[in-house]
């Protein structure tokens, strides 16, 4: 009988839904970012000596940090630390491939709009976003916020960035967790490649669709973004930002890319349903911080940041390891509890970290004992070594 009791009350104690109160202050950043102040594009400038003098006059508080890691092998280079030809020329060509699509983000749109709904039209894309392969689609309105200032990749560098659509389409695609999980070997790289790739396809679909269908759209891929993509998804309903800076989807955790579409097209947007349980884990979790090679992921609760609530990352660090390694590393997002596989166990583990505070709490630290407080990177399967 006093067995009995014990289990009705733990039973009730970790499954019956007491969330917390735990809540975020304020989400929404108080200023745009320049694009040209992001990792990609300070590489990029490296390989650009014309465009170095006015960055640096603009910015010189980053030169001595970018002289550091300019002198690396570099993302994806020969020299570099986990250099293996099979997985990095496939990355290569993933990327390549990508190439042909930023000539087609934009283009012409069909003068006569079709007489359709916003309801109608809003259900096709979302169904439609799932069949090309998105795991989760949303839609939500375009913000100052979302937008870069000034672009800071290729022949739009130093261009101010003016995109007057009202609407963003963002979706996610799963990352394969066996490829992931060999971070910051190869696979990891290869696969991000890919996914680039396939957000990309999906995205340039949809923006070509709607443009057919009379309304201004522009996809949003790999080296040509507008805007900041993790926020549109955010916003759109897709997840919250965690401790590592990445989108923490219900689903996969932070294992997706994100693709974006922005457009005039007569929608509805889908409503997002903040969930302050993700930041309230992570607060107690770490893990990506204490995994991560070049300490760039603050072991600090969450803190206020240019007017939103957030965790720093050191990009400088990350990205200068990302030079050696010669891989996008991947570490912290393939430890991440919430990145384990999508399986009745882990949506269940999900489903009582989301719905009861003491369930997440036990959770953080059961991670540990099934996972190891520092997860070691998996062995790359034979076919893929070499
Ligand atoms: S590893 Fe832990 S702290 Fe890092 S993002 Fe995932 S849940 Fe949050
Ligand atoms: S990708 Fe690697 S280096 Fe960068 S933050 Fe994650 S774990 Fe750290």
């Amino acid at each position: 009988m006093v067995f009995l009791i014990i289990f009705i009350l733990l039973f009730l104690l970790f499954f019956l839904p007491i969330k917390g109160s735990f809540k975020l202050s304020s989400e929404t950043p108080g200023k745009r970012i320049n694009e040209r102040n992001v990792m990609f594009s300070r590489l990029e400038i490296a390989k650009r000596p014309e465009l170095q003098k006015q960055y640096y006059k603009d910015f010189p508080e980053h030169k001595d940090l970018d002289e550091v890691w300019h002198q690396k092998p570099g993302l994806s280079s020969k020299g570099s630390q986990f250099y293996a030809p099979l997985s990095f020329k496939a990355s290569d060509v993933s990327f390549h491939t990508i190439e042909f699509l930023r000539p087609i983000v934009n283009g012409p749109v069909e003068p006569i709009p079709e007489d359709i709904s916003a309801e109608k039209l809003t259900t096709f894309v979302l169904k439609w976003g799932k069949k090309l392969g998105a795991v989760s689609i949303g839609i939500c309105d375009l913000k100052d916020y979302h937008l870069y200032t000034e672009r800071g990749r290729g022949e739009a560098y130093g261009k101010k960035v003016e995109n007057n659509h009202r609407y963003g389409i963002a979706f996610t695609v799963e990352m394969d967790e066996e490829y992931l999980s060999t971070g910051p070997a190869g696979p990891t790289l290869m696969e991000s490649a890919y996914q680039y790739l396939n957000s990309g396809v999906i995205s340039i679909q949809i923006a070509e669709f709607l443009r057919r269908m009379g309304f201004e759209s522009r996809a949003h891929i790999d080296g040509d973004y507008e805007l900041i993509a993790p926020l549109v998804a955010r916003d759109a309903g897709l997840g919250e930002l965690g401790r590592m800076g990445l989108l923490m989807t219900p689903e996969l955790g932070p294992r997706v890319r994100i693709g974006v579409i922005t457009t005039n097209a007569p929608l509805t947007i889908t409503e997002r349903k903040p969930d302050y349980t993700v930041h309230q884990f992570c607060n107690w979790c770490k893990k990506c911080a204490v995994v991560c090679p070049s300490q760039a992921i603050s072991k600090n609760p969450i803190e206020t940041m240019d007017g939103a609530e957030r965790w720093k990352i050191n990009h400088e660090k990350c990205f200068g390891y990302w030079c050696t390694t010669g891989t996008d590393c991947g570490r912290c997002m393939s430890v991440c509890p919430y990145a384990h596989k999508n399986n009745w166990l882990h949506n269940f583990v999900r489903w009582g970290i989301k719905n009861n505070i003491f369930f997440r709490y036990v959770a953080v630290h059961l991670d540990d004992v099934f996972y190891g407080k520092k997860p070691k990177p998996k062995e790359v399967p034979d076919w893929l070594k070499g």
